[in-house]
């Protein structure tokens, strides 16, 4: 039995208790051969090694451990990546060292992308006050960047440390950074060119960017065993990274705000989707996750007031604003065009997938 409470956002059980994020995952997950994946892994990386210069491949760092060790798992497979760090005004302390770090330690070109802190605050307060919440402009910027670092280096595969094997899988009615929800919540807030500059490229152009293979994304977790406690050891080891065994470590100084407006809107935070994952992956007890949950809820309300006042500061809002931002809702942007093409690729995928297993 899993972690999600009732209140997740179009959880459903079966007869025998099982929710559909789980049903979803052992379909997807649960016989993955990692004997076959390895193969597959190296015979993808291998039609890109030494193939551009100076770098073969893009990886976005955010100085998180999945991040950090997918750098890592690159440089021993014989790959020279470009880091990308976009940079949200919010990087931790923890972050910046692990970044330096891991840049050092794996010897590897590493570039920052920074917005104007102005048009980042702006964005960040009018999602606030608009959809209530501020995740979203993050989400669309280190996509966006890395489009424009592999176009202007010339790199045609983007390797991420992050799948939803591993991670929170959310429905769009917990959150959603389409490029088409991005779009109708921004409104006037930047310029037609100002969007055009943030966003880098067209969602359109995405498409058929993949389609014609210019961009290839690789999500290393499900290619290879991802065990988080026993990774993060070595990584402290070999390239110095910092972060607590055994706690979940964050790169963003705005985390506890997203977490807590998560547990205010839907009474569910982001930690207890992802933990879910790692609850069926093997990696964790329902009893240890339920205990992590706990200790996060807890923090978080004891913290209430200074966590409210965080994101005052950083937001530039007041009291009221923070509760209007905790009433509103994001669903009302969400594009039916962006609906469409996620229920076609869910389809796709689940058909695959029954396929595979039957
Ligand atoms: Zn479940």
């Amino acid at each position: 039995m899993c972690i999600l409470p009732s209140e997740y956002p179009r959880i459903e059980f079966d007869n025998s208790g099982q929710c559909v994020y789980c049903q979803r995952w052992n379909d997807k997950w649960s016989r993955l051969d990692f004997a076959r994946q390895s193969v597959q892994l190296e015979s993808v990386l291998g039609q890109y090694r030494g193939k551009s210069s100076p770098y073969d491949c893009l990886i976005g760092l955010s100085g998180g451990k999945d991040s950090v060790y997918a750098a890592y798992l690159l440089k021993k497979h014989g790959m020279r990546p470009l880091a990308c760090t976009f940079n949200n005004g919010f990087l931790t302390e923890a972050a910046l060292h692990n970044i330096r770090h891991a840049v050092d330690a794996l010897s590897i070109g590493h570039v920052f992308v920074e917005p104007p802190a102005a048009e980042l605050g702006r964005l960040y307060r009018h999602f606030m006050v608009t959809a209530g919440e501020f995740c979203s402009v993050c989400n669309v910027g280190i996509r966006s960047s890395l489009y424009r670092i592999a176009k202007c280096y010339g790199i045609k595969l983007i390797v991420s440390g992050q799948s939803n094997r591993t991670e929170a899988n959310s429905p769009r009615e917990y959150f959603t950074c389409s490029p088409g929800y991005f779009k109708n919540v921004v409104g006037s807030v930047l310029s037609a060119a100002g969007l055009n500059g943030f966003m880098y490229m067209s969602q359109l152009k995405r498409v058929a960017w993949h389609l014609t293979r210019s961009a290839v994304f690789l999500e290393l977790p499900s290619y290879v065993p991802w065990k988080e406690e026993e990774f993060k050891q070595e990584l402290a080891d070999k390239v110095g990274w910092k972060g607590a065994v055994g706690e979940q470590h964050s790169d963003c100084r705005m985390s506890d705000a997203k977490e807590y407006l998560k547990l205010k809107k839907f009474g569910v935070t982001e930690l207890t989707a992802k933990l879910s994952s790692l609850v069926r992956d093997g990696q964790l007890t329902r009893e240890d996750a339920l205990l992590r949950i706990r200790r996060q809820v807890d923090c978080l309300l004891a913290n209430e007031s200074v966590i409210r006042d965080t994101m005052k500061r950083a937001f530039d809002l007041s009291e009221d604003q923070i509760d209007g931002a905790i009433r509103a809702s994001h669903l009302p942007y969400i594009a039916r065009t962006d609906v469409l093409i996620s229920d076609v690729r869910n389809l796709h995928e689940r058909f695959r997938y029954k396929k595979r297993k039957a």
